[in-house]
């Protein structure tokens, strides 16, 4: 390969790929569509901000200097608007490559069960959990149709691997993610169509920042307060980083993973005093 072509294919990792990402409005989702159009990926946007949707659009096809970048109106909990977005990425691109199921939410905070309220509950597992599957769903009906093998990609989170870090609807639907996705991945290896998701640790988003009520850099000490790994602050583009590492061919062998990024937080435990170190101290 020349030299050029060689720097084209490193620094553009998905040229030429397709991806929906959904809760691309905001937070997570937003870096990850700026970072796979960055790469060289065409990107449908789907989210139900519209307003915010379409401004977000708009600055990543002027910062990449492309027009291959859509915004779609889709609530994940419906069914008919999860088809529809899939068919307007067909529609506008040819195909589709990577489905990104991002979009999510939590209640309010309300540490007691018995507090708790079926409502709430069964709102949050309508997003994240029947909003996953949907996803999922009819990305491999346009995959397996298409033949074409792809990659599907679910944010989850360390509350997917852990209790006592959100709220039991959230840590509910998160622990389910997981299982959706290795339950998915069994499935459909058969048609190369790879199935995984990404676990972050606390970034602060919106969702983060609206949900607790304090300013961004507050958040982020909150976390590094709590967190395992020292003199590093979780970023969105970090999570992006996972998810591009999930969608491109760097990761053609990986499925049914949970990609935890979380600096180690869920497999540490040091509330012992017999481990504490020098550094605690
Ligand atoms: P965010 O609030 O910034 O973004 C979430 C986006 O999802 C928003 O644009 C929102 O409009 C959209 N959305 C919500 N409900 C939707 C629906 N029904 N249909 C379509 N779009 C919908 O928050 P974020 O932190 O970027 O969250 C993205 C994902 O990351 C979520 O699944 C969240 O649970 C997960 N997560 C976040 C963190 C964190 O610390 N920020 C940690 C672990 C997991």
């Amino acid at each position: 390969m020349a030299i050029p072509s060689l720097l084209s294919a490193i620094s553009r990792r998905l040229e030429g790929k397709v991806a929906l990402i959904t809760g691309g409005a905001s937070g997570l989702g937003k870096k990850t569509a700026e970072v796979f159009a960055h790469h060289g990926a065409k990107v449908v946007i789907a989210d139900v901000q519209d307003e915010l949707g379409h401004s977000v659009r708009q600055s990543i096809a002027a910062n990449t200097a492309q027009n291959n970048i859509t915004y779609v109106h889709c609530d994940v909990s419906d069914e008919s608007q999860v088809k529809a977005a899939v068919e307007k990425s067909i529609k506008s691109y040819g195909k589709l490559d990577i489905m990104f199921n991002n979009a999510g939410m939590s209640t309010t905070l309300q540490p007691r069960i018995i507090d708790n309220n079926i409502d709430d509950f069964e709102r949050v597992m309508r997003v994240n959990v029947t909003g996953v599957f949907l996803g999922i769903k009819h990305a491999a009906h346009a995959m397996i149709t298409a033949k074409s093998g792809g990659s599907i990609i679910s944010t989850a989170s360390a509350a997917s691997c852990i209790g006592g870090i959100g709220t039991h609807a959230y840590t509910t639907s998160k622990h389910a993610v997981v299982g959706l996705t290795k339950s998915a991945a069994s499935e459909l290896g058969q048609f190369g169509i790879r199935v995984n998701c990404v676990s972050p640790f606390g970034v602060a988003t919106p969702l983060v920042v609206d949900t607790i009520g304090v300013s961004e850099e507050e958040v982020e000490g909150m976390f590094n307060s709590v967190g395992n790994l020292n003199h590093a602050t979780l970023k969105a583009e970090d999570i992006a980083n996972a998810a591009l590492f999930l969608a491109s061919e760097e990761g053609r062998y990986v499925s049914g993973l949970n990609l935890v990024v979380d600096g180690g937080f869920t497999v540490v435990n040091r509330s012992l005093p017999l481990f504490k170190y020098p550094a605690d101290n």
